[in-house]
């Protein structure tokens, strides 16, 4: 979307331009990886914790916290801990976090959900879809697990990273003031969110929000309207003297025609970004009100709509960053990084001028790639 471009090209740059050998002298960012899984999906985690750790964390070495509405069993603990030399969490969701809160009547919103799967609405008829939709949106970041890092890092079964991440994209954040970091946007299915950017703008309405200039990349824009010709006769002057004549009325929030969602979105299966953001009381007051909707029930609002409207009413285009250097898959949606300067480059060169340290690396590609081939779906990048 356009949106997007303004903020890359006049807001934002990439980090880093190529590959660097990777700092790890540096302090650590207070930051984590987190995964919200299920004990079914251990091999979709592994999937993700091998791409992850290839690409990045074996240098970084950043810890991970695991949660689940369920309780992770030993084989998932294990299993996860083999893959990772990072310190690993593994922690409940309660029910304070978790399905129906009391104010909700569940006979209604089964009601509701029953209603949105025979409409085929995307995962609609899936209470538990819901309920994690919630969650992410409203209580992840207040975790017990999560109370000790000011960062994080979203990480899902079955994603994939392409390139080489040879920076530490916490510690950029915080050197060039970033609050929140994307890598897709798409555009969300409209029936799983009729009414959720009603809700949105009345919020920012009702506590008088003027945008900072980021709202407008969730706004479709209207076609122009064409001023009407003056009356004939009447000279320009006294038209334009006339002190009400550009004044328009203010919009009723209930009825918000003169603004439309244009379902665009952060995808939030990838996100880095500051737990502050979503602790403050402005993304607190945001989320009540939506909550209070029933929109997470009555629609299936996801938590990518959520956080970018939140954060096109609450921050402005430079506190966003769009990590455009990341070679990013999940399922069907990826980004490549066009220019990535490595980008599908061969093993060979490294060959030519072998040094003791290359070869060490050469073995460390070899056992990597036995666990992701970097060329996997045509695509890949590999700075070492
Ligand atoms: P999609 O990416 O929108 O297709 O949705 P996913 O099924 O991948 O769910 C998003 C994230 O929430 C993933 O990390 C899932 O593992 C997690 N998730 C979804 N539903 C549940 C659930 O009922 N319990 C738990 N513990 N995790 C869930
Ligand atoms: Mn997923």
């Amino acid at each position: 979307p356009p949106g997007i471009r303004k903020i890359s090209e006049k807001y934002d740059k990439v980090f880093v331009t190529g590959c660097l050998e990777p700092d790890t002298s540096k302090p650590r960012a207070n930051g984590a990886f987190v995964v919200l899984a299920r004990n079914k999906e251990l091999d979709g985690v592994i999937q993700s914790i091998k791409s992850i750790e290839r690409h990045f964390n074996r240098w970084y070495h950043y810890p991970y916290v695991f949660l689940n509405d369920g309780d992770f069993d030993d084989t998932f603990k294990d299993t996860v801990k083999n893959y990772t030399s990072a310190p690993v969490e593994f922690g409940k969701v309660g029910p304070d976090m978790w399905g129906f809160p009391d104010w909700v009547d569940p006979k209604v919103a089964k009601e509701g959900i029953a209603k949105q799967g025979d409409a085929a609405v995307m995962y609609g008829g899936m209470e538990s879809y819901h309920s994690m939709c919630r969650f992410y949106s409203g209580f992840f970041y207040k975790h017990e697990l999560l109370q000790k890092y000011e960062w994080y890092w979203r990480l899902e079964p079955e994603i994939k990273y392409f390139c080489d991440i040879t920076y530490d994209p916490f510690l950029k954040m915080i050197e060039n003031n970033k609050t929140y970091g994307f890598t897709i946007a798409v555009k969300e299915l409209r029936e799983t969110v009729p009414n959720i950017f009603r809700y949105a703008s009345a919020y920012k309405r009702l506590n008088n929000i003027t945008s900072q200039g980021l709202w407008e990349m969730f706004v479709e824009p209207q076609p122009e309207k064409k001023p009407e010709a003056p009356e004939p006769g009447l000279p320009e002057e006294i038209l334009r003297s006339d002190p009400g004549a550009n004044q328009l009325p203010d919009i009723d929030p209930e009825a918000m025609e003169g603004e439309k969602y244009n379902m665009c979105h952060f995808w939030s299966n990838f996100e880095i970004a500051r737990l502050d953001f979503f602790r403050s009381k402005a993304y607190e007051d945001f989320f009540q009100m939506m909550d209070h909707s029933g929109g997470f029930w009555m629609e299936r609002w996801g938590d990518a709509p959520i956080h970018s409207l939140a954060a096109g009413a609450l921050l402005g285009p430079r506190d966003i960053h769009y990590f455009r250097d990341f070679g990013y898959r999940h399922t069907t949606i990826q980004h490549c990084p066009a220019n990535a300067p490595a980008r599908q480059l061969p093993r060979e060169p490294y060959l030519e001028k072998t040094t003791l340290d290359e070869k060490k690396r050469i073995e460390e590609d070899k056992y990597w790639d036995e666990y992701d081939t970097p060329k996997e779906n045509g695509v890949g990048c590999r700075c070492r």
